[in-house]
């Protein structure tokens, strides 16, 4: 097998296309790795001018990569969902990406809105596959007074102990203390009910990692008030997607948010989690940051822990010299921070 890593660069929409070049030359002067890229033009523009969202031919080409680092998707003159669904949700079904990691890590102590937070480090494994987001269900005698809707939640023993044995595994390669699992599995008791007994289960066979369970309201409580009681979280899409976020607004916002999309056996996305922010596009302003961090996520997650780390510290560095963009309170443009941040990897390698 080759030791080249090759990477499927899509920058996409708005702010994407300005953040990723940045990331990506980050990325390329973190690691010791030898990377190869290609860029592949999905987005508004391609699909205005031809009509195409995400053509066969470049699924299958995808095949080949080693992962994809993904910018932001979505534009003004866009039905909305129509580049998102096509392009972002294929990716994550189509390649089976069923665990969305998503740290919440405080940088710098004033980023947070909390008071008194001094440190924070909790990642989060969302389920990404199942739950309310797979399409089941219907709408009868729509428009009507006696219009009925149903959505339907689906969870699959399979779906719900990967994701659970992925966190446990994760934790335990990282050397972190617990796992709490966050459901509501008091109401919703047989899809939740799957969930406690997958949880429990994978559980005994880690018994160095504490295993705890919170129901949801009381965890978007816990999330406020003491988010340093948490340490790695597995929850379902839903709970996930909404806890996630409230995590991103604890630590300062999207513009510091990286997320992963992993399959452990097959193709991963890393991508910041903010959209293309049409507001604020083609500027030189947008926040590099959450881009650079999805990015060490993926050298973590090609192997080279050691580039992750110095990603990290770079971007601890950047922020603690207030070296950033306008969105945190600073001046420089969206390519200044990426010069700050290669400035600082190339004295530390
Ligand atoms: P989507 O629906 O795709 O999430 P959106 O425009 O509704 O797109 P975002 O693009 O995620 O939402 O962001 C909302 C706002 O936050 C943006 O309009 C922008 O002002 C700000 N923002 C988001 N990401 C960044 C960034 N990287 N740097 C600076 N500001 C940002």
């Amino acid at each position: 097998m080759s030791d080249v890593k090759k990477i499927a660069l899509i920058p996409g929409d708005g702010i994407g296309k300005e953040i990723v070049p940045v990331a990506w030359e980050v990325v390329k002067k973190a690691t010791a790795l030898k990377l190869e890229s290609k860029v592949f033009d999905l987005g508004a523009e391609r699909y205005l001018a031809t009509g195409e969202v995400f053509p066969e031919e470049i699924k299958e080409e995808l095949k080949g990569f080693d992962a994809v680092f993904l910018g932001a998707l979505g534009d003004p003159r866009v039905k909305p969902g129509v580049l998102e669904r096509g392009i972002l949700l294929t990716l994550r079904f189509e390649f089976d990406q069923f665990a969305n990691l998503r740290p919440m890590k405080l940088y710098r102590e004033d980023l947070t809105p909390l008071k008194n937070l001094k440190q924070l480090d909790v990642m989060f494994f969302r389920e990404n596959t199942e739950d309310l987001y797979i399409g089941a269900g219907g709408i009868l005698k729509k428009g009507t007074p006696d219009e009925v809707a149903l959505q339907e939640l689906v969870q699959t023993r399979k779906g719900v102990e990967r994701i659970v044995r992925l966190a446990f595994e994760w934790a335990k390669k990282e050397g972190r203390r617990k796992v709490t699992l966050i459901d509501k599995s008091n109401v919703l008791t047989y899809a939740h009910d799957l969930w406690q007994r997958v949880f429990w289960e994978v559980a005994s066979d880690y018994p160095e990692l504490e295993a705890n369970h919170l129901l949801v309201d009381a965890a978007a409580m816990k999330m406020v008030l003491a988010p340093e009681t948490l340490d790695v979280v597995v929850t379902t899409n839903m709970f996930g997607d909404i806890l996630t976020d409230l995590g991103a607004a604890v630590c300062g916002g999207l513009g510091l948010a990286a997320s992963g999309n992993i399959n452990p056996d097959g193709l991963s996305m890393f991508e910041p989690v903010h959209g293309s922010a049409p507001d604020i596009a083609g500027k030189n302003i947008a926040n590099p940051l959450a881009a650079v961090l999805a990015g060490g996520m993926m050298l973590d997650h090609l192997g080279d822990s050691l580039g992750a780390k110095l990603i990290d510290d770079a971007v601890s560095f950047v922020l603690n010299e207030h070296q950033v963009t306008p969105d945190l309170g600073g001046s420089l443009t969206t390519t200044e921070v990426g010069k700050a941040l290669e400035a600082y990897l190339e004295e530390r390698r």
